[in-house]
């Protein structure tokens, strides 16, 4: 008994000393919600307007969680839902459709200061892909389910199933057929009932991937991302955003979210890159994400974008596409959203 007392204060006290302590400051949080194809001159100011509107209230919802002195991992949770839910994003509602006419949806969280992560891939009826990351994460000692299994642990985890055809939207059916038909491919039967969303036609044919890095007042950092891939992707094609230290990424001192041609972001193992990249050598975060967005990833032919975090809570982003539609916020800047390659 005697030996248990001492063994357990032996324990907490080896605790205390290796724990790492977060540094006291401030939350900061950024936001993306895809890269592609985004000019100023072919999108109406309603789609700017409706695009501007979705990210401010995404980005208000994160600021107000972090200032409220919630995790990281809660923010970036709860911020990934809403973007879900938002039909203008390829994420869970809206999401890109595969060339057999229906939905499959990948998503990563990642706690920076554990090292911990879930993902899933290929799930079909969990209407939040987020969460069913963050239960793998939480509840299992595995990283990353998929297909129908990962729905299933979802289901007995409590969370929404949703029909397939609740992710189909009328634009992103219009999207796959233009691609379809770019690929000589057989167009499905278009399902009935589609509703359209709030802008009709079809800007960006391939990205809308949402993802959030974020930095709490406890100096955690935690990033997720959630996708429903590439428009007619076919035999069960995983991109990079569930694959942890490609698409997702997040450690003690650094996070990333990644967007873009998913097969150029696994073959860098991007994200992780950058964080292994920022702060070595005295190189600030903007240098690394430069250095891989628009150094490593353009070389390879690879195109898309990154937001970035440190445990300062410092900002970063970059892309080598015309734009990136992308918000970020902390407890010491406003919100401030961007879509366009000029913008700052
Ligand atoms: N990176 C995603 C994928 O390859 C697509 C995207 O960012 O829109 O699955």
């Amino acid at each position: 008994m005697r030996f248990g007392i001492i063994g357990a204060f032996a324990l907490i006290l080896v605790g205390c000393v290796s724990a790492p302590k977060p540094a006291p400051g401030e939350w900061s949080i950024a936001i993306h919600g895809g890269a592609g194809v985004i000019e100023r001159a072919k999108m109406s100011p309603s789609q700017d307007s409706a695009y501007r509107a979705a990210l401010t209230q995404a980005i208000n919802l994160g600021a107000e969680k972090l200032r409220a002195g919630g995790s990281a991992l809660d923010a970036v949770e709860a911020v990934a839902r809403l973007m879900e839910d938002e039909p203008l994003f390829n994420a869970g509602r809206g999401a890109a459709i595969g060339a057999d006419g229906r939905v499959t949806l990948d998503a990563a969280i990642m706690d920076g200061p554990n090292l911990t992560a879930g993902a899933v891939a290929g799930v079909t009826t969990t209407r939040h892909p987020i969460s069913a990351a963050r239960k793998v994460m939480e509840k299992t000692r595995f990283v990353l389910l998929i297909g129908d299994g990962a729905d299933q642990f979802a289901r007995e985890q409590g969370l929404e199933q949703v029909p397939n055809s609740f992710f189909i939207t009328a634009r992103r059916w219009a999207i796959l057929e233009a691609e379809l038909a770019a690929q000589n491919l057989p167009v499905p039967a278009r399902p009935a009932g589609l509703t359209d969303d709030r802008i009709a036609s079809n800007t960006e044919a391939m990205f809308g991937t949402i993802g959030i890095v974020a930095r709490d007042r406890q100096g955690r950092v935690a990033a997720g991302t959630s996708t429903g891939g590439l428009t007619a992707k076919r035999w069960g094609r995983v991109g990079d955003a569930p694959l942890i230290g490609a698409g997702t990424y997040a450690d003690a001192g650094c996070g990333v979210s990644g967007t873009g041609t998913g097969e150029y972001f696994i073959r860098l193992t991007l994200a992780r890159r950058i964080c292994e990249q920022a702060g070595k050598d005295g190189r600030d975060l903007q240098s690394a994400v430069d250095g891989v967005i628009k150094g490593d990833l353009t070389r390879l032919g690879g195109d898309g974008g990154v937001i970035a975090i440190n445990a300062r809570g410092d900002i970063a982003w970059g892309f080598n596409t015309e734009g990136m539609y992308r918000a970020k916020a902390s407890a010491l800047s406003a919100p401030a959203i961007a879509i366009y390659g000029d913008e700052p």
